[in-house]
């Protein structure tokens, strides 16, 4: 009975752990938003990281300007 137990709970820390793990992927995977007109990019609190022309994404702000893509003078990513 007790032993039981505690493999029920290894189980459930295993899930919440795999699904904060989750969690975190997701977000880091849509950091910044880049502009594909004027190849500026945003971060996630700026008012234009959604504008109608910011369809690139990525995951770190290296990866933009590694792609010649400049931050924002607003935000400043
Ligand atoms: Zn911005």
């Amino acid at each position: 009975m007790n032993k039981n137990y505690h493999h029920f709970h290894q189980i459930c820390i295993s899930a919440v752990v795999f699904a904060l793990l989750f969690v975190s992927l997701a977000v880091a995977a849509d950091s910044y938003h880049g502009d594909v007109k004027s190849k500026i990019f945003h971060n996630a609190d700026c008012r234009d990281f959604n504008c109608k022309s910011c369809l690139e994404i990525f995951e770190t702000r290296d990866d933009a300007i590694e792609i010649g893509y400049r931050p924002c003078k607003k935000c400043k990513p």
